[in-house]
């Protein structure tokens, strides 16, 4: 099993995240660029650490002084790689990325053969394994994983055995367990959500996914306001009742969306207290005249558990027309994170 650990940690902090699966036993990390790469083995953490979208030839030289695996789909930097290794008489294993219909990253399916001949016949450079991604594995009725891994299996009948080849994402592991292969690589599933953001999904195996992150703020005040007033910018929001307000201090700059703008709901005392008016860039208000003696200082859950309460990050990805992953990586890289065991 690789983590996944792009997006500092996919909003979790990419270096608690790591070290915990290394706790657990994992010893294959994904990251998306080369600086994170380099952060995390800066930490010292072992293991295999691949970078997954590419690098630039000046960045050659930190695939070997931080001991990093590069995913490579191009033949020229696979060329400037064999150069390095040989000037510095290392070696240093690649994994080839292929595009079995994502059309994103990654060579033709006809073209593996031939790619991965060149790389065993340059010095100093080993072929590790042949990857691919699914691109809609989340769904569990879609074709097209199906005929996305009919292409990666004839690929990896194409190569040497003692490859490793790996192509399941989390709706991989989740929905296709024989996509699993020797080796899959985790994602959101690591966080405790299910792909496709539906709940029958979050039930995997023996075990339930639990959402890791819990966004939450404190009142900064209180105040009641009449019949008839409106609430914050545009007025967008005019009451009906005499209303009892908690204002929070978190907006959009802190990764909130402003498309919660009366529509959101936040956990006050273990209730839904509704988002009244716009969200503004640090500061939204709620509803909470129905919920007794809030005061200045009191928790509100934004996202996560409070009580018999819940709202998921997939909630929050309903209401703002977006997935978990964009939520948790916007909360998780605007806020302070506090790591609890
Ligand atoms: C992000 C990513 C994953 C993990 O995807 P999830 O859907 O979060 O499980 C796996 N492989 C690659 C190449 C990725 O970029």
């Amino acid at each position: 099993m690789l983590a996944m650990v792009k997006g500092d940690g996919y909003g979790h902090g990419m270096i608690e995240t790591a070290f915990a699966c290394h706790d657990a036993g994992c010893r294959l990390f994904g990251v998306a660029e080369l600086v994170e790469g380099i952060k995390l083995r800066k930490t010292g953490i072992g293991g295999e650490i691949f970078v997954m979208v590419g690098f630039a030839a000046e960045q050659i030289d930190y695939f070997f002084s931080h001991d990093l695996t590069p995913v490579v789909f191009d033949k020229d930097l696979v060329k400037k790689l064999s150069e390095r290794a040989v000037k510095k008489g290392a070696e240093l294993t690649v994994h080839l990325k292929v595009d079995c219909g994502m059309s994103r990253l990654g060579v033709e399916p006809e073209e593996v053969k031939e790619f991965a001949a060149l790389i065993e016949e340059l010095p100093g450079l080993k072929l590790g394994g042949v990857l691919s991604h699914f691109a809609a594995a989340d769904d569990v009725s879609s074709p097209i994983t199906e005929q996305m891994f009919t292409v990666f299996q004839k690929v990896c009948e194409g190569v040497e055995d003692s490859l490793t080849c790996h192509i399941a994402n989390s709706g991989g592991i989740i929905n296709f367990p024989k996509t699993h292969g020797k080796m899959a690589r985790a994602g959101i599933s690591l966080y405790g959500y299910p792909p496709s953001g539906e709940k029958e999904q979050a039930v995997v195996g023996e075990g339930e996914l639990i959402p890791a992150m819990t966004f939450s703020s404190r009142v900064v005040m209180v105040k009641t306001v009449g019949k008839g007033a409106g609430i914050s910018y545009g007025h967008t929001f005019i009451t009906t009742r005499e209303t009892r307000l908690a204002v929070l201090p978190v907006g959009y700059e802190d990764g909130y969306p402003r498309s919660l703008s009366n529509c959101g709901v936040v956990l006050l005392h273990g209730k839904r207290a509704p988002i009244l008016g716009r969200v503004c860039m640090n500061l939204t208000m709620v509803d909470v005249t129905d919920i007794e003696d809030v005061k200045i200082g009191d928790e509100a859950v934004l996202m996560g558990k409070q009580g018999e309460e819940i709202i998921t990050a997939d909630d929050i990805a309903a209401l703002t027309g977006t997935i978990s992953y964009e939520i948790l990586c916007m909360l998780g890289n605007n806020n302070e994170r506090v790591f609890v065991e």
